[in-house]
């Protein structure tokens, strides 16, 4: 089934085009979503065939997390010089002070990189998401999609591990259909109007950012 999409990648990743696969080793694939939601969204998928069947908000405890922080290290720097040798910055910006701060890999990685997992994902095997914040990208095309990756639906890396898995139902409807549609860049509330946020996150990427 679709759910297990991810799999090929953990059992062959070698079978992958460099471009999609970008790393892996014995542990770890590195991939590109496929349907990335920002300039930069990858995807860490561990190989281990218990892990990878367990939910990742409870998964994540604090032992694993710290086998796999030099490969979520690896994701941001890729994700850092993945967005940078495309786009600079145009002006002073909430997410970054100054141009200093953009060119500085570290400010850049604290401020406009996030890295965590969905409070009910729809892919089977575990996997992080590595991105970068700007969510400028034909592939976001609803509600759901925005609100997964802005409001508590996503949960952070340092949140983790949860106490215990979300209850699916409740959570989609708190955060997913209920939860209104905000500006990450600026703060401003379009409640359910997706299309108006949508056209006004490109106009926030164009005021932020020139392509080089
Ligand atoms: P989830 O909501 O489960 O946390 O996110 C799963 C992610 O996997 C989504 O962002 C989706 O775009 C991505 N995805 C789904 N199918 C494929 C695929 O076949 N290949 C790649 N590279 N990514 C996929
Ligand atoms: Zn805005």
């Amino acid at each position: 089934s679709w759910k297990f999409a991810l799999e090929p990648y953990i059992k062959n990743p070698g079978g992958f085009e460099s471009d999609e696969v970008i790393f892996y080793d014995d542990k770890v694939v590195i991939i590109r979503d496929k349907f990335a939601k920002s300039v930069c969204h990858l995807l860490v998928l561990i190989r281990d065939p218990q892990l990878t069947r367990q939910h990742p908000t409870t998964a994540l405890t604090l032992k694993v997390q710290n086998d796999l922080d030099q490969y979520i290290d690896r994701a941001q720097d890729y994700a850092y010089k993945d967005f940078t040798s495309r786009y600079k910055p145009l002006k002073l910006d909430p997410f970054f002070g100054s141009d200093d701060e953009f060119n500085d890999k570290y400010s850049f990685i604290d401020s406009f990189i996030q890295v965590g997992v969905h409070s009910v994902p729809s892919m089977a095997n575990l996997h992080i998401h590595v991105m970068t914040k700007d969510l400028n990208s034909d592939r976001l095309k609803n509600k759901k999609h925005y609100n997964s990756f802005t409001t508590d639906f996503f949960v952070n890396w340092d949140k983790l591990p949860l106490d215990q898995v979300p209850d699916p139902k409740a959570t989609e409807e708190q955060y997913l259909k209920n939860h209104d549609l905000i500006c990450q860049y600026c703060s401003q509330n379009f409640s359910n109007k997706f299309a108006k946020l949508r056209q006004h996150l490109t106009q926030e990427f164009d005021q932020h950012f020139r392509a080089v």
